[in-house]
């Protein structure tokens, strides 16, 4: 399933350039890098690519911007951060910036293939979920990633959508947040930093679709029991 994707390594670090390279050339992917960031924002705009690994800390454009300038142009380009262990607040910084995953360093072969696979998965499977998507003050177009609301047009990241899509699909109950990371993140594991990405997404959402985000009126939390999307119809 992974032949023919092309994944772009943005890495300075020689070392881990070349390492990942190989690996992903062993698994099937085609694979090109990038040492600088000048040179990895280059080739990500180029749009050549499935997958895009972007380490943080790179000399010159650093990561973040690389991940800013790539969502100004391209809502739907898959993105995974490498980042440095412990680093919290990066990964948050990451994900705020619309980054759709992230992986801490050192990290196992098994689990960055694996995450890959996910976020590939995801990204082709984005195609196949309900066209709109209808709440009480806003319409939301799954496929443009766009929606209309009181304020005028929205513009949703690719992961959001997914995040509204699966919330519609079962509207008629709160989903816990445990569910959303397995279901939308593919995550199996539950950790604290987990969570809080499940979070901040929502709170994204909320301040794009809710007349007052802190009373949210279309996705609204049940307490003890998860989110819930009040859908119309
Ligand atoms: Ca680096």
């Amino acid at each position: 399933m992974t032949k023919g994707y092309r994944i772009l390594v943005i890495e300075d670090e020689q070392a881990i350039r070349e390492g990942l390279s190989d690996v992903l050339i062993y698994h099937g992917y085609a694979v090109d890098s990038a040492a600088t960031g000048a040179e990895g924002l280059n080739k990500a705009l180029s749009g050549r690519f499935d997958l895009i690994l972007l380490d943080i800390m790179l000399p010159g454009i650093d990561g973040y911007e690389i991940c800013n300038r790539i969502r100004a142009e391209d809502r739907r380009q898959p993105i995974i951060m490498l980042t440095a262990r412990g680093a919290d607040e990066d990964v948050i910084r990451g994900l705020k910036l619309g980054a759709d995953d992230y992986v801490a360093k050192p990290f196992s072969i098994q689990q960055l293939v694996l995450r890959i696979q996910a976020v590939l998965r995801r990204s082709q499977a984005g195609m196949e979920q309900a066209r709109t998507i209808s709440l009480p003050n806003v319409e939301i177009d799954t496929e443009n990633l766009s929606g209309v609301g009181k304020n005028g047009d929205i513009v949703f990241t690719r992961r959001e959508i997914e995040v509204l899509a699966y919330l519609a699909e079962n509207s008629d109950r709160p989903v816990p947040r445990e569910e959303l990371l397995a279901k939308v993140w593919g995550y199996a594991r539950n950790l604290d930093i987990e969570t809080r990405t499940v979070d901040i997404h929502i709170a994204k959402i909320r301040r794009k679709i809710e007349p007052e985000p802190k009373e949210p009126r279309n996705l609204v939390t049940v307490r003890g029991a998860g989110y819930r999307l009040l859908t119309e119809g």
